[in-house]
């Protein structure tokens, strides 16, 4: 069975990525491993920062090989997820930056309710026509190389895995409500109404959140991705 390795610590993004890609898969994440350091998400698409968070990830696999046969099983892929909401009426924004959205001058995230807080804040004139938003994820999905040879160099490898980087997106339009609604989710979920809906994620809740969001698309890529091209 194949082992991904999600690149997170976000517990939320984790149990979707799970109830998405369901049994066919094993999942490590990085609260498996010790040691991992934190990745500067500073690339200004959701691509670069998904390759970022994979290649430095699968990197740090490769250069702490002996130590992994210890500690963990060892992953066949690592895989990030780069997400966020872009709102029409503010030219894509939060886009790259909606953890981080109600103090764009911190490297840390902000809490949900402080960036939801912001968002509405900022749309506070702008008409329910006009709130108009979609979510956007960007997966990518990297091999993990480990060393065949005690005395190979990591090096290799993480280059190896740089070339080798695969991409899976997907989006979800919708709309920005006036203020939030339902308890479940994380983000900006008790605020996006995804068209052909009336509630919220929050209170549509995971299962019908699973069938149709940014990330369950961008998985239905990598799943058939990994299927086709399993030995
Ligand atoms: P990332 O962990 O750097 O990718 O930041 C993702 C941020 O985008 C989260 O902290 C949320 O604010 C927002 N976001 C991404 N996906 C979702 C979602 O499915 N629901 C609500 N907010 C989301």
């Amino acid at each position: 069975m194949i082992t991904l390795l999600i690149a997170t610590r976000n517990a939320h993004k984790v149990g979707e990525i799970r109830a998405i890609l369901g049994n066919a898969f094993q999942f490590l994440t990085l609260d498996d491993f010790s040691g991992t350091s934190k990745v500067i998400e500073d690339a200004d698409t959701f691509s670069g920062n998904a390759t970022k968070k994979a290649v430095e990830l699968a990197k740090w696999l490769a250069a702490n090989n002996s130590k992994l046969k210890i500690e963990n099983s060892k992953p066949d892929f690592v895989l990030a997820d780069d997400s966020g909401l872009e709102v029409d009426a503010l030219n894509g924004a939060p886009g790259v930056h909606s953890a981080r959205f109600a103090a764009l001058d911190q490297n840390e995230n902000s809490p949900d309710v402080d960036n939801n807080a912001k968002l509405l804040r900022l749309l506070k004139n702008i008409p329910a026509a006009q709130r108009t938003a979609r979510f956007r994820c960007v997966i990518a999905l990297v091999p993990v190389g480990f060393p065949k040879t005690e005395n190979a160099s990591p090096v290799c490898y993480a280059d190896e895995s740089e070339r080798q980087v695969e991409l899976f997106d997907g989006t979800c339009e919708g709309k920005i409500l006036a203020a939030p609604h339902g308890e479940n989710g994380f983000g900006y979920d008790p605020l996006f109404v995804p068209d052909g809906f009336e509630q919220s994620f929050s209170e549509l809740g995971d299962s019908v959140k699973n069938q149709l969001s940014h990330r369950a698309k961008a998985l239905e890529k990598l799943k058939l991705f990994l299927t086709a091209n399993r030995h």
